[in-house]
């Protein structure tokens, strides 16, 4: 990474490695890694947030469980438990000095130099856990959360789950959503929605999408080649408190033109309306109500302005409350 770039994005200068603290310039692999040459990882995406009440990261644990659940799916046994690698989240943004940052843990098989394999099989491979952090603007543009964006159908389609399990948040995968990512964005779209092999709506490169339609909200189910995303629950979760109803359904590309509302949702993109797909405007072109109402409570959560549905734990805090600071003072 250039100097240009470290400095503009602030990026923790620690890599947390094998539980060890490393210099982000030590965070190199050989290039004849298993990953590197086969696409061996599984990682995962989290934002830690700068609150009312101080930094906290969203959702961590499920977060850190989807990664060892995509770890196990491909037979890889990572040395640590949730519990440690939550741990050393936390003890790395504190670490870090950053008060908001996206983080990126990611497992992978590396290379035993002392006795090297090269093919595919993988197992004989050392497993390796790094957490990498840094402050991450707005995915989609700073704009996109209020005047939504406009994106496209992709001419590729999703992976399908009996080859490459969607519910596993794999590097590889990630081939796919380039695909889908470059030709949406060459084509001059912000964002490309992929169907799945059946032709029915499955999701963004990196986001989980969702329609509203007479006041409900409709949304691909698990079986159409997605990631089980945890903004999606969230938005689930939220909806439901809202009273409003929130149908998982198979849902058809034409769908996507008639609906009153669209938005996507995901870590890097949180809530983001659709203003319009292949050019076709969706419901009055602009942020729709509903998104809106979900966009507020959303943000009150990530905010620690209110508690989570059910009064669930989502937040982290990174740092001591002010009422123990002052206690120990
Ligand atoms: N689908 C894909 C393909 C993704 O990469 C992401 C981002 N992790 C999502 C959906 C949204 O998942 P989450 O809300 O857990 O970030």
């Amino acid at each position: 990474m250039a100097e240009k770039d470290v400095a503009t994005m602030k990026i923790a200068p620690k890599v947390w490695k094998n539980g060890e603290l490393i210099d982000w310039n030590d965070a190199r692999i050989h290039v004849m890694s298993h990953v590197v040459n086969y696409g061996s990882s599984v990682f995962e995406g989290i934002r830690c947030y700068n609150t009312s009440r101080g930094s906290a990261v969203f959702r961590l644990k499920e977060h850190i469980r989807r990664l060892m659940n995509s770890a196990k799916i491909y037979r890889m046994e990572p040395k640590f438990s949730v519990e440690e690698v939550c741990e050393a989240t936390v003890n790395l943004i504190r670490e870090s000095g950053l008060d908001s940052c996206y983080i990126r843990p990611v497992i992978f098989r590396g290379l035993d130099e002392e006795n090297p394999s090269f093919g595919v099989f993988g197992m004989l491979n050392p497993i390796h856990t790094y957490i990498a952090m840094w402050q991450w603007g707005k995915y989609l543009g700073e704009e996109a959360l209020e005047n939504g964006i406009d994106v496209c159908v992709s001419s590729w389609n999703r992976i399908t789950s009996n080859s490459m399990p969607a519910m596993a948040k794999a590097g590889a995968n990630y081939m796919n959503s380039q695909l889908i990512k470059m030709e949406a964005k060459l084509g001059g779209f912000a964002e490309g929605i992929a169907l799945d092999d059946r032709g029915y709506v499955s999701e963004g490169s990196g986001e989980n999408i969702f329609i509203v339609n007479g006041g409900k909200l409709y949304t691909p189910p698990l079986g159409a080649s997605i990631l089980p995303g945890i903004t999606r629950d969230s938005v689930v979760q939220i909806a439901r408190e809202m009273g409003i109803e929130v149908i998982e359904t198979t849902i058809q590309r034409s769908a996507l033109y008639l609906a009153d509302e669209l938005f996507f949702t995901g870590t890097a993109a949180e809530i983001s309306p659709i203003r319009s797909v292949d050019r076709i405007s969706i419901g009055s072109g602009k942020r729709g109500e509903l998104t809106k109402a979900i966009q507020d409570e959303f943000f009150a959560i990530i905010d620690a302005r209110r508690p989570a549905p059910n009064n669930a734990d989502w937040l982290t805090f990174v740092h001591d409350t002010g009422e123990k600071k002052t206690a120990v003072a």
